[in-house]
């Protein structure tokens, strides 16, 4: 069994993934090809924002946005402190200061409540100037918008959506990539939309910013690629990753809906374990199910019989970014972020994929 299994994707959609290649090695413009647009308009369209601007990595996705809010140093940056590193790192090369923030202990996203404490001791310390709230969709869950868009707006700070796990997620209807002032996803193969190599993207309603984006991801060009206006990046999706990505986002309604399957199917089966907290989606929320992660105080033993039975588990993340060796200089204390450091303590995560079909793992243990 795989964690995710690509493969079978693959075998679902080969005749038209291996027909759109094709395409693009018969017309050749493998940079900035057709293929790009026609995601870009297709992404805008299913994310129900007007701009969806495509880019290299889901990394870099988000170094565009910052640069784009022209938010760099002496300018701090809330971000959650359980999350993949590339949310911090970005906030980091820009030269701005990422402010950490601990996780709500059921949705494993930021933590409204924390965020504010945060926010209230940065204000009266005075050392940063404030500019941004950094949410993660955590493992395909948005994050507490209605929350923490109120706490933006008391605060003036602004919002960058990190939907690099959320897209599909959605909030009543309202599609993570469309909140807060921009978002950014992730195509790496791994995520729940993901193309064969790297990719990203970047969703916004704001004309300004999407002009500014469409410019810094090609060197800061201004008419064309040799006028230069600002100093900017080389960071282009592939013309094939974009012809790929048109295939798999077609298939990709039909791929949620089983992913929310089997999450249903992990829950009925795990909800009857006293020792294992299967992950919960509030009320008006979708998940698009990056990954189905539980906790267990009892994570070694578990993940040791579902390895037995050929049922691979993975820890995301066992390390907070307040931990990372990278961050010593922060001078964040262990137990700073207790809900974040029990979870990298407690969490696994089970195989999610969009063809698990009935075939969610029994265990019996
Ligand atoms: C994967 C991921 C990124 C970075 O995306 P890449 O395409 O790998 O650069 C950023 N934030 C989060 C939360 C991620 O999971």
């Amino acid at each position: 069994m795989e964690f995710i299994d690509l493969k079978a994707q693959y075998k679902h959609l080969k005749q038209k993934i291996d027909a759109r290649i094709q395409t693009v090695l018969d017309h050749g413009q493998f940079i900035m090809g057709p293929e790009v647009q026609e995601l870009e308009e297709k992404l805008a369209e299913y994310t129900g924002v007007k701009h969806a601007i495509s880019c290299a990595n889901g990394t870099d996705a988000l170094q565009l946005v910052l640069m784009a809010m022209g938010i760099g140093p002496g300018d701090a940056v809330f971000c959650p402190t359980f999350t993949f590193f590339a949310s911090a790192e970005a906030i980091s090369f820009v030269g701005a200061t990422p402010v950490f923030v601990d996780a709500d202990e059921v949705t494993f996203n930021i933590c409204p409540l924390d965020l504010e404490r945060k926010i209230n001791e940065e204000n009266s310390s005075g050392k940063y100037s404030l500019k941004a709230i950094m949410t993660v969709d955590l493992f395909g869950l948005p994050a507490n918008y209605p929350k923490i868009q109120k706490i933006a707006d008391r605060y003036n700070l602004k919002i960058i959506e990190d939907a690099a796990q959320g897209f599909g997620g959605a909030i009543n209807g309202k599609k993570a990539g469309s909140f807060g002032d921009i978002a950014t996803t992730s195509f790496f193969p791994a995520k729940p939309l993901g193309c064969y190599g790297d990719g990203g993207a970047i969703f916004t309603d704001n004309d300004d910013y999407a002009e500014l984006i469409r410019s810094l991801r090609i060197h800061g060009k201004g008419t064309d690629k040799y006028d230069n206006v600002r100093i900017g990046m080389n960071s282009r999706l592939d013309t094939i990753q974009a012809a790929i990505l048109l295939e798999k986002l077609a298939a990709f309604p039909e791929e949620l809906i089983v992913r929310n399957l089997a999450a249903e199917n992990y829950h009925k089966q795990l909800s009857k374990k006293n020792d294992i907290i299967a992950p919960l989606v509030p009320e008006g929320f979708y998940s698009s199910w990056a990954q189905y992660t539980v906790r267990s105080e009892n994570r070694d033993t578990y993940m040791a019989q579902y390895k037995e039975t050929g049922v691979p588990t993975v820890i995301y993340y066992s390390k907070c970014m307040h931990e990372q060796s990278a961050y010593q200089s922060l001078g964040y204390k262990s137990g700073a972020f207790p809900n974040a450091e029990t979870l990298s303590k407690t969490v696994f995560s089970l195989p999610m994929h969009g063809y698990l079909k009935n075939k969610t793992p029994i265990i019996n243990c």
